[in-house]
């Protein structure tokens, strides 16, 4: 595609995904140009601003109620930059529950970008998919909530992943065949409560859990890493991904976060993806694959001395992969139960409602509790996923 201006949909664009894939574009404005954006409405300013330096034909907010301040923002934005009404061609606007999903159809798009956080991605994904887009794809939980009805909608490649761990995979699937490939192996940093204790966690505070050691993330995948759910979901992400069976998806601590995933091979070599922890070179990867974005991110200083250290996972004192891998075997409604009851529990962690602990040893029960529905379509999905929010909520509401 070098030489072609990628007509590209960002969703999430003002979270920690979409900002940094704006970044890819301001230093490729040769590959990319953005078309559209949709993001939650709370950040207005910020979504006005984006929405007219790349001057996008449309804009979508989740919050009905933001509509107008991001109305409002577009005309003082456009103000502040010197245009008349005439000179600059305001985008759509659009709002509601619905408005991201019809941002991943428009026409005009070649590659959509989902920053979305949370399993309401999984709606747009469907959609860019359906609209025979290519989807660069940040929002796990897309494939965590509804995994079989995603991949029977996407054509081969038509599914690029963004998350690091999985961008790293591919990268190191380039060098041997699928039946040559012995197991994938995540790394992960271990989180900011690395080498505690399962006893040691109870005392922990929501400060504490959103200071990432390496990456700088949103709340709630930091959160996520803090109780090793991220990890978790990356293993299911990754066996719908690369058709791989959960037996073969390790996960290792890695510290340092510089080793951002290996794949071994069934004659004894394992390869590795090195570079510093930075999105933005997953994230142009996706955005041009299978292309490299010159310049795109630094590489590994290797003037300096360093060492790189490899652990195994305390799963008595972080349980979530574990209990992530056996949901993902269960299938069927399983990890889209155990995702929205960990969103409802990380919300109550961090409003100071419940101890650290309390989130995984929560979802376990939601999702041992759960009637199991083998093969969902969408609205079982959804269904499945609105019974474990209001079970969550009721098992926290009786705890506090
Ligand atoms: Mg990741």
């Amino acid at each position: 595609m070098v030489g072609v201006t990628r007509p590209v949909v960002l969703l999430g664009s003002t979270g920690s995904i979409g900002t940094q894939a704006l970044d890819i574009v301001r230093r490729a404005p040769d590959r990319f140009r953005v078309v559209g954006l949709a993001a939650g409405g709370d950040r207005a300013q910020l979504l006005a601003a984006q929405a007219i330096e790349f001057r996008v034909e449309v804009v979508a907010v989740a919050k009905a109620s933001a509509l107008e301040d991001v109305q409002l923002a577009l005309y003082a934005e456009a103000q502040r930059r010197g245009y008349d009404r005439g000179d600059v061609a305001l985008p759509k606007l659009l709002a509601g529950p619905d408005a991201a999903a019809e941002v991943a159809t428009w026409p005009d798009a070649d590659l959509v970008v989902n920053g979305m956080t949370g399993s309401i991605g999984l709606a747009p994904t469907l959609a860019a998919l359906d609209a025979g887009h290519t989807l660069a794809l940040a929002n796990k939980e897309s494939l965590v909530a509804g995994g079989p009805l995603v991949t029977a909608r996407a054509k081969p490649g038509q599914i690029v992943p963004v998350d690091s761990e999985h961008s790293a995979l591919a990268q190191c699937l380039r060098a041997g065949t699928h039946a040559e490939v012995a197991k994938l192996i995540l790394t992960a940093s271990g989180g900011p409560f690395r080498g505690r204790d399962r006893k040691a966690l109870d005392a922990v505070t929501p400060a504490e859990a959103l200071a990432h050691p390496t990456w700088d993330m949103g709340p709630v995948v930091t959160l996520n890493s803090a109780t090793l759910v991220n990890k978790g979901l990356e293993v299911i992400e990754a066996h719908f991904l690369f058709g791989i069976g959960y037996e073969r998806i390790d996960v290792v601590v890695h510290p340092q976060s510089v080793v951002h995933s290996m794949v071994e091979y069934v004659d004894g070599a394992t390869i590795a993806q090195a570079s510093p922890p930075d999105m933005h070179l997953p994230i142009a990867l996706a955005m041009a694959w299978p292309d490299r974005v010159a310049g795109a991110a630094k590489s590994v200083d290797w003037t300096n001395a360093s060492a790189w250290e490899f652990l195994p996972l305390d799963t008595d004192a972080f349980p979530a992969v574990d209990l992530c891998r056996e949901a993902g075997r269960r299938g069927g409604t399983a990890p889209a139960v155990l995702n929205a009851a960990n969103e409802e529990m990380v919300a109550a962690f961090l409003a100071g409602r419940v101890p650290f602990p309390a989130i995984v040893d929560t979802v376990a029960r939601v999702v041992d509790e759960h009637d199991l529905v083998d093969t969902p379509d969408l609205d079982a999905v959804l269904d499945a996923e609105t019974w474990a929010r209001r079970r969550t909520t009721e098992i926290v509401a009786a705890s506090s």
